[in-house]
């Protein structure tokens, strides 16, 4: 079919999906307590005719709309959880929290649900129009931030039925992501002690602090004997009470700890249990854990990245307005801008030339090109809960220009920046990128039939979900 009139279905809808990302961007809800921009998703997911199924897998703020029939089965990922302590005012170039203490859309998640849903809306008056067939199924995944909400849909048997997945993510460039990354397990350490007179009695007293304290020393010395890409990161929830005269009796600490597979994640958190163990032992303290959260790495699929970068250049590109390319400028004083932008350009010395001529060597405000497209085995330290829907279908992501060159990420900048026309215009170009491609996975069987194919051979151990059966999303 003639992609234009796709196009025009998404720039017919612009101000349907831009007022619902302002929205998004306003309510700023945190990890599993979407409350409000469920609401507004499936509202809208109904007025336009779809299949809408809520709390999927029990939880309140998952759910999907879906239209058409039969095969292919399309899935579009969309997000919409938002982050603590980012309060900004919209399209500000200076630091001026909108609600002191507030929070705010510093991952751009309020552009991320509402283009995956344009794009969703656009496939769904192509099939209505008789001009493509197959059903296309918008996922609002809720929690990525907080909580990994794509790896509970996907334990409790969401994405398994789909042809293929594709999302995309708000960024400083028109770039496919490709490669792989950190799968991640979360999970709370209780210890448990006895309080006493820290001076008067100490040796009635059982120190839950120092358990924890001996269980960080002891995971310090595990990390010299970590495999490479293994990582592991902590905090502390609970450091017992505020008086140094007392010995503390609780103690908890969250400890994430990443591997390049669930696999390797899986076994480097047995020998952090250990030192958990030990730490008790030592302390003559107890210890429990429960795990919160984990992700898997992701399995990229080449077949399906070049097909996104094959849409990326033909999706036309925003114009950017003087005063776009001002506020672009503007805010770019405001962070440190390290080298060219682009996930691979330090890597890739053909892209690298490509970047620094296309960017006046990384002096534009706003990338406004296409990246060229290089498979690559890269792999990123973070995690995704993508990951996790990557394992049970053929998935592939893009990042298109909603930020100023260089934006650092979950930053006061991004949340100015996600409310303004700039982003908009991201946001509609995403939404034309994510249905141009899925009506080719429509129209063009082969393309899934080799997806598949890659799929097939890259999976081949199977999925290892990195949460247990039992646990329940953290909410916040
Ligand atoms: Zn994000």
């Amino acid at each position: 079919m003639d992609k234009k009139l796709i196009y025009a279905t998404v720039d017919d809808k612009s101000s349907l999906l831009t007022a619902l990302s302002d929205r998004i961007w306003e309510y700023a809800e945190l990890s599993m307590m979407e409350v409000k921009s469920t609401a507004a998703y499936l509202d809208i997911l109904k007025a336009e005719g779809f299949s809408v199924r809520e709390y999927l897998c029990g939880i309140a703020t998952a759910f999907s709309g879906s239209y058409g029939t039969g095969r292919p089965v399309i899935g579009i990922l969309g997000e919409y959880d938002a982050l603590s302590g980012l309060s900004q005012v919209a399209g500000s170039t200076c630091k001026e929290p909108a609600v002191e203490g507030g929070c705010g859309q510093g991952c751009g998640h309020n552009l991320l649900g509402a283009a995956s849903l344009g794009a969703a809306i656009a496939v769904k008056e192509a099939i209505k129009a008789g001009h493509l067939k197959g059903t296309v199924v918008f996922y609002g995944c809720p929690g990525e931030e907080g909580c990994a909400g794509k790896t509970f849909m996907a334990r409790d048997g969401q994405f398994r039925d789909l042809d293929a997945a594709l999302t995309w993510h708000p960024g400083d460039t028109n770039e496919v992501t490709t490669g792989s990354n950190a799968a991640s397990i979360q999970v709370e350490y209780s210890f448990t002690g006895i309080a006493a007179h820290a001076a008067g009695n100490p040796e009635h007293g059982r120190s839950a602090l120092d358990a924890a304290e001996l269980m960080n020393v002891g995971v310090q010395f595990l990390r010299e004997h970590m495999e490479s890409k293994c990582s592991v990161h902590y905090s502390f929830a609970d450091a017992g009470g505020l008086s140094p005269n007392v010995v503390q009796p609780t103690a908890k600490l969250i400890y994430m700890v990443r591997g390049e597979s669930v696999r390797k994640a899986k076994s480097l958190l047995k020998r952090v249990n250990n030192i958990a163990k030990g730490a008790a032992l030592m302390t003559d303290t107890e210890v429990s854990w429960r795990q919160i959260d984990g992700t898997s790495s992701t399995v990229s699929n080449e077949v399906l990245e070049a097909l996104l970068h094959k849409n990326l250049t033909e999706a036309p590109l925003p114009h950017y307005s003087e005063e776009e390319i001002t506020f672009a400028a503007g805010l770019r004083t405001t962070y440190q801008v390290d080298g060219l932008p682009g996930k691979l350009t330090d890597e890739n010395r053909k892209l690298r030339a490509y970047v620094a001529e296309k960017t006046n060597h990384g002096k534009s405000a706003i990338n406004n090109f296409v990246f060229p497209y290089y498979p690559s085995t890269h792999f990123g330290a973070g995690s995704s809960d993508v990951g996790d829907v990557s394992w049970l279908t053929p998935t592939a992501q893009f990042d298109a220009v909603t930020w100023p060159s260089g934006c650092p990420g979950h930053s006061w900048q991004t949340v100015s920046t996600g409310k303004t026309t700039l982003a908009h215009k991201g946001l509609l170009y995403a939404a034309k990128v994510l249905a141009g491609s899925v009506a080719d996975l429509m129209e063009d069987p082969a393309i899934l039939k080799e997806a598949r194919e890659e799929f097939r051979l890259t999976t081949a151990e199977g999925y290892d979900c990195p949460i247990s059966k039992d646990i329940v999303p953290t909410i916040g």
